[in-house]
């Protein structure tokens, strides 16, 4: 008796691991056979509130010159790596709560020149891994001993506009996507042939654009 529930334990500890094996996917010859349960894994959401209303100004693969920029002033040239969410209307004197999009561990929490608060997730995407990256956060408002996050558990909250918790942008968040396992942290590149390295974020979480 003891032994089964020995095993049993290690059930529980390896289902709520994040690095557990991957399921393999089910079949899809049957007619008529359920929607594949490994979904799940996978399952990702807006980090903020109200996300359909937010992307404004930069989506995801935008090129952005001081010129043509939705942003005034604008310091950054190239394509934009993330999807950029705004502050709302009455947002500013509040703080605006940043969720985990996905499922997986914390890899990287820092202050990054461009950015301000950093912090960077390591999750997949169609059974790939990715890293997830949500950028001007307020990093005192991050636990310090941040580390496996599920899907829609809080992460922190959008650093205060034009101070070091943005490095002097606008209050948003930059919310991307890289394909592989490494902190990538450029937040525009300069050819397509680069970008090609992220995935659009905004399809990811479904957002209409
Ligand atoms: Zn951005």
């Amino acid at each position: 008796m003891r032994l089964r529930f020995a095993l049993f334990g290690m059930c529980l500890l390896l289902a709520a691991c994040g690095s557990a094996p991957a399921i393999p996917a089910p079949q899809h010859s049957s007619a008529g056979s359920k929607a594949p349960e490994v979904v799940k894994q996978n399952t990702w959401i807006a980090p903020l509130d109200h996300a359909n209303e937010r992307v404004t100004k930069k989506p995801f693969g935008i090129f952005i010159t001081p010129q043509n920029s939705p942003v005034q002033p604008e310091k950054f040239t190239g394509y934009h790596t993330g999807t950029d969410f705004e502050l709302l209307p009455g947002e500013t004197e509040h703080d605006v709560i940043v969720r985990a999009a996905c499922a997986g561990a914390v890899i990287f929490k820092n202050q990054v020149s461009g950015y301000g608060g950093v912090v960077v997730q390591h999750c997949t995407v169609n059974d790939q891994p990715v890293t997830a990256l949500y950028g001007h956060l307020s990093l005192s408002s991050v636990a310090a001993g941040i580390k496996q996050l599920q899907t829609g558990d809080r992460i922190g909250v959008l650093g205060t506009g034009f101070s070091d918790e943005t490095d002097n942008e606008r209050a948003h968040l930059h919310f991307a996507i890289h394909r592989g396992a490494a902190v990538e942290l450029k937040g525009y590149v300069q050819t397509k042939e680069e970008l090609d390295g992220w995935v659009d974020a905004g399809t990811v979480l479904g957002l209409p654009l």
